[in-house]
């Protein structure tokens, strides 16, 4: 390994048995941002993303030369990862199994990277038990032209909408476009059951307020609308997993959020990969230490 690296990378290193090759390439033109500072923002935020992250079947970006060239999203794998990344076999629909990737440590985030990946996704399930889900998200992404104004109205619309039939809910900025308003779930309820709630609640909002919310897939009417994507809600859908780096310009981050940073936040792209320390920070804080837990099931709608 050389030891050209600044100071604080060659601790990160330290701490990591995971090897980072070529430190110096360039994944994100836009932000000047390196596969070295890629690696130290996963090792920066790896104990806060963990708790989230760990232990969840996995969907990898990986751009192995960079965002500017081909990224492809990578489901399953079988084995060239190593042994930080492990496997857990999931049922697919024709009846066979394939191995599906989940990490648990530091050096299970930081092999990744070593292996090109930039976006780590995960699904609404552990891998205790693939088939219960434990968390619903609407993801909430506004047609284009619409401002982040919009998009915060209707977050806490559906904060608001869901507090009301006894759903807790906690909201996170997507790094993109978008926020998520994730409600956490006591696994309980299987696929079939939560994506059936999920659509039909995004269905009653579009009707109640057709000006602002469609819940229909074909882009063409979501024009000047929020289209909430009640599809992440179903068996095998990913969405973006906090403290995730998006393989947009300038390396934006997935941020957890409170409510009340809500108000005020000014786009969903407000951290990026330089930030990893004040997430860490923001994370100790009280506000946030409950953020994605709550004790509940789904309710009767
Ligand atoms: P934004 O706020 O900009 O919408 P986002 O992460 O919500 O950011 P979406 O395009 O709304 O981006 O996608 C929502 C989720 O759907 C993603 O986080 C990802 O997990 C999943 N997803 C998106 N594209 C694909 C894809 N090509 N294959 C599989 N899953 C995808
Ligand atoms: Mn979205
Ligand atoms: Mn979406």
């Amino acid at each position: 390994l050389e030891t050209e690296a600044p100071v604080a990378s060659v601790a990160v290193e330290a701490a990591s048995s995971v090897v980072i090759t070529n430190r110096d390439r360039v994944i994100d033109p836009e932000g000047g941002i390196t596969k070295g500072q890629l690696a130290d923002h996963y090792a920066a935020v790896a104990p806060i993303m963990l708790p989230w992250v760990g232990s969840r079947p996995i969907s990898l970006v990986r751009c192995p030369q960079g965002r500017a060239k081909k990224c492809f999203f990578q489901k399953h794998d079988a084995g060239t990862f190593g042994t930080n990344v492990h496997h857990v076999a999931i049922l697919e629909k024709d009846g066979h199994e394939e191995p599906y990737l989940y990490v648990d440590t530091p050096d299970g985030l930081l092999t990744c990277v070593q292996m090109g990946t930039i976006e780590f996704h995960g699904w609404g399930a552990r891998i205790e038990d693939v088939e219960k889900a434990d968390r619903l998200v609407f993801d909430l992404d506004p047609d284009e032209g619409l401002d982040f104004e919009a998009v915060r109205r209707a977050a806490f619309q559906f904060r608001d909408l869901l507090k009301e039939i006894g759903l807790e809910t906690f909201p996170m900025v997507t790094g993109g476009k978008g926020v998520h308003v994730i409600a956490p779930l006591t696994p309980q309820a299987e696929w079939a059951e939560v994506k059936d709630f999920a659509h039909r609640l995004a269905m009653a909002v579009a009707q109640k307020d057709p000006d602002n919310f469609t819940a229909a897939l074909p882009k063409a009417q979501r024009k000047g609308r929020i289209f909430v994507d009640y599809l992440r809600n179903q068996r095998g859908a990913t969405a973006v997993m906090p403290y995730a780096v998006r393989a947009r310009a300038g390396a934006p981050v997935a941020v957890p959020i409170t409510w009340k940073e809500m108000e005020t936040i000014d786009t969903p792209a407000h951290w990026h990969v330089g930030d990893a320390a004040e997430l860490v920070k923001r994370a100790g804080s009280t506000a946030l230490a409950g953020w994605g837990r709550a004790d509940q099931v789904l309710p009767d709608l």
